[in-house]
């Protein structure tokens, strides 16, 4: 089923106090804005050393609202094997240990600065669906390709490769979820357009339902310099059922602005 996603991607950063005032500003704001969030899911992606410390935080929080709140929990990545000699890998058994809901897969940072192809993030896409957990697997084109118009090659290259290896992993419609983050979007304040995005999206949605009409379910969200000031007309286009937010998420009132935005 398609859902409502806003996802915080804290990259390499954050830090035990930086952690907890962002989670009591979020608290104030959640309980000042009173509005009911529970058509969205929140989530977080810590480095993997705060896993525990912001599954506690989430968990506090939840009790506070009365256990009717629940900030879903992501890692950034996973390793695609169980265990063993791959010395600063984490695996799909240790993240669950804390209860991660969430692994992000192939964000163009680890594409790019850990060289990361298209079979590898596949391959942990297909790792953490078999073991119950949900993915967010990410796909996009440098600015290069879409100057030279191979975004949808590119972008469709990315998705078939996580499709074919992963299309019989029982209930992939409800536990994929594509971030389509063009490259020249991230982290650079220039974000796609609505339309870019949307033409994107709708070719991706597309592309989807051809393996299986099911698919046409699969969440997608939109990444790449989303802020409070342009949230709203990115999530209003179609195809796009939230975001994937970097920069912006470090700032728990720039976040719940975002947040806001897709209700
Ligand atoms: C990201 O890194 O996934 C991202 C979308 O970053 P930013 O929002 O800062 O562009």
């Amino acid at each position: 089923m398609r859902k409502n996603i806003i996802a915080a991607n804290w990259k390499m950063n954050g830090s035990l106090d930086f952690n907890n005032n962002w989670f009591e500003e979020f608290y104030n704001l959640l309980k000042n804005n009173n509005k009911d969030f529970n058509n969205i899911e929140i989530i977080i992606a810590p480095s993997f050393l705060y896993i525990e410390q912001i599954n506690n935080l989430r968990t506090y929080l939840f009790n506070k609202f009365d256990n009717k709140f629940k900030i879903k929990l992501a890692t950034q990545d996973i390793s695609e094997y169980e265990n063993g000699a791959y010395t600063g890998q984490v695996s799909v058994s240790m993240v669950k240990d804390f209860d991660v809901d969430y692994v992000i897969v192939g964000h163009s940072e680890r594409r790019s600065l850990n060289n990361e192809n298209n079979f590898e993030v596949a391959r942990k896409t297909r790792k953490a669906l078999e073991n119950n957990l949900k993915v967010i697997a990410c796909i996009g084109e440098t600015l290069e390709q879409r100057e030279n118009n191979q975004t949808k090659i590119i972008v469709g290259e990315q998705l078939d490769s996580i499709i074919e290896l992963c299309s019989d992993v029982n209930n992939l419609s409800s536990n994929l979820v594509i971030a389509y983050e063009p490259v020249w979007a991230i982290g650079t304040g220039v974000n796609a357009s609505p339309e870019q995005a949307q033409e994107v999206h709708s070719f991706l949605r597309e592309k989807l339902a051809k393996y299986n009409k099911e698919f046409n379910n699969i969440t997608i969200l939109y990444g790449g310099s989303v802020k409070p000031n342009n949230a709203k007309e990115l999530f209003n286009q179609q195809d796009i059922d939230g975001g994937l937010i970097g920069g912006a998420s470090l700032n728990a009132k720039s976040f719940m602005e975002i947040c806001l935005a897709a209700l």
